[in-house]
């Protein structure tokens, strides 16, 4: 679990409901014994400015490419796209997705909404998808899969081992989708 800012609490009781055994990662030490990572929503300025702090962007870049499982909410899937559409300076993400994200696409705090959201790979009807100054993903590329969208828009994309969503399904008590991600984990080996 990134554990440098966001919603972090919120993922680690997920990630144990979905019977993992997670800890926090802040220092690129930490990273070597991971078998999969999660980075929470929060503010992705302030994600991408402390991992860079921190030393861990990098080693972040090498894992995903050695082919790390991670699992990016909010501010997670707008530090796992490749490109954003509107950074901030000096903005860095950690990329593996081939998708453009906009940022704050679906509109400002107080246009956060809820809605129902049928999303593949997870089975029992539509997961409760918690909008809170979301990206939306702008294009997906060749190699990415878009597993749920809303209003036109692919909201759940995955590559390879690497899944994000825009929504936050650490904060509703569903845990299927981080299940899913367990799933991912242990296919890879974890
Ligand atoms: N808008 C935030 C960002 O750009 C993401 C919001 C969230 O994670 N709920 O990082």
């Amino acid at each position: 679990m990134l554990a440098l800012q966001g919603d972090v609490r919120e993922h680690l009781a997920a990630l144990r409901a979905a019977g993992a055994l997670p800890r926090p990662v802040r220092r690129p030490e930490e990273l070597g014994g991971v078998a999969g990572l999660v980075i929470p929503g929060g503010e992705s300025t302030t994600i991408s400015k402390l991992a860079t702090a921190f030393g861990l962007l990098e080693p972040l870049r090498a894992r995903v490419a050695e082919g790390l499982p991670v699992y990016g909410s909010c501010a997670g899937m707008i530090m796992l796209a490749d490109k954003i559409l509107d950074p901030r300076s000096g903005q860095e993400t950690v990329g593996g997705i081939d998708m453009i994200v906009r940022r704050n696409a679906f509109g400002r705090q107080n246009e956060s909404f809820e809605a129902a959201v049928e999303m593949a790979g997870v089975a029992g009807g539509p997961v409760h998808g918690v909008f809170i100054r979301a990206p939306w993903v702008e294009s997906v590329g060749a190699g990415a899969e878009t597993l749920a969208a809303h209003d036109g828009h692919p909201v759940a994309v995955r590559q390879g081992n690497l899944l994000a969503t825009a929504f936050h399904p650490e904060l509703t008590g569903d845990h299927r989708v981080h299940g899913l991600f367990v799933a991912m984990v242990r296919a890879a080996g974890g």
